[in-house]
């Protein structure tokens, strides 16, 4: 209990300090950007410096779409969210999952019978389960089995105490696990810092779930993950139900009417 705590506060520290360098930097290329075009269209096309100041504007937007990566990590970036049902955002990404995987991963969906309602921003909640699948495809280079699954899930201060983490209410659970490569736990410790990546350089950015906790935690919900080298990895993400926090509130307010006696 004490480590999530203090991961949760060390995410907060890196969200607000990379939200603020970020937000600088996009300032900065900016300049870079504009100033590097004017220079490309002052030269003479035939220039020789042409082919230098098109590799500085490449590597400048390269740099700019890591910043906006990084600004739509931290919390700068506020999400919209609107009354939805997970079963849908994810029937909504299907065919994209399906163009992701390679032959050699067989998808298995079993999405809850009935439909679990949150709020959320969808395309926060779509952008989530992409991050994991890329993960999960990306540990399975042999191939292998990657299963995406919901339900819904009362957690109770039993299961809190047990587990060590999360918060006693009404989830929508959505869970992806694969059979891939696994973490050991110096891995796994970090998985969730930005930039932190074991993946070749240009494979990974390390910021995919950096945002994935960033727009969990923005939806007051929380994940869950359970690794093994060799034995694949699983990633639970649980989602306040709609209804969960009027149901609490009620019974809260109703304890309170009660202690008031
Ligand atoms: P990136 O995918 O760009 O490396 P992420 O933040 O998404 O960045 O992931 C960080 C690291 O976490 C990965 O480089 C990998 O080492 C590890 N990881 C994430 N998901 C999985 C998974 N399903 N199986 C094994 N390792 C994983």
């Amino acid at each position: 209990l004490e480590h999530q705590l203090t991961q949760s506060q060390k995410m907060e520290a890196i969200g607000t300090l990379t939200g603020g360098i970020a937000h600088d930097f996009n300032n900065i290329l900016t300049a870079i950007i504009g100033y590097t075009t004017m220079m490309q269209l002052e030269l003479d096309e035939e220039h020789p410096l042409q082919r230098k100041v098109g590799e500085i504007l490449r590597a400048s937007e390269r740099a700019a779409s890591l910043t906006r990566s990084l600004l739509a990590y931290s919390r700068r970036q506020a999400g919209n969210p609107a009354p939805t049902g997970l079963n849908a955002i994810i029937n909504n990404v299907d065919i994209l999952l399906q163009r992701l995987i390679p032959e050699n991963i067989e998808l298995r969906s079993q999405l809850a019978p009935e439909e679990l309602s949150i709020m959320a921003d969808s395309g926060q909640i779509e952008q989530v389960i992409m991050n994991l699948v890329v993960n999960a495809r990306d540990a399975m280079p042999e191939g292998g089995v990657l299963s995406l699954s919901t339900e819904s899930m009362a957690l109770d201060r039993e299961f809190v105490a047990k587990h060590g983490y999360g918060r006693p209410g009404s989830y929508a659970l959505l869970a992806v696990a694969d059979s891939g490569v696994g973490m050991d736990e110096k891995t796994r410790d970090r998985i969730f810092e930005p930039f932190f990546t074991t993946k070749a350089p240009g494979k990974g950015t390390g910021l995919g779930l950096a945002m994935v906790y960033g727009i969990v935690k923005q939806h007051a919900g929380f994940i869950n993950c359970y690794s093994e080298p060799g034995h694949g990895t699983v990633f639970r993400i649980y989602l306040p139900l709609i209804d969960a926090p009027a149901e609490m509130e009620a019974a809260q307010a109703d304890q309170e009417l009660r202690g008031g006696d």
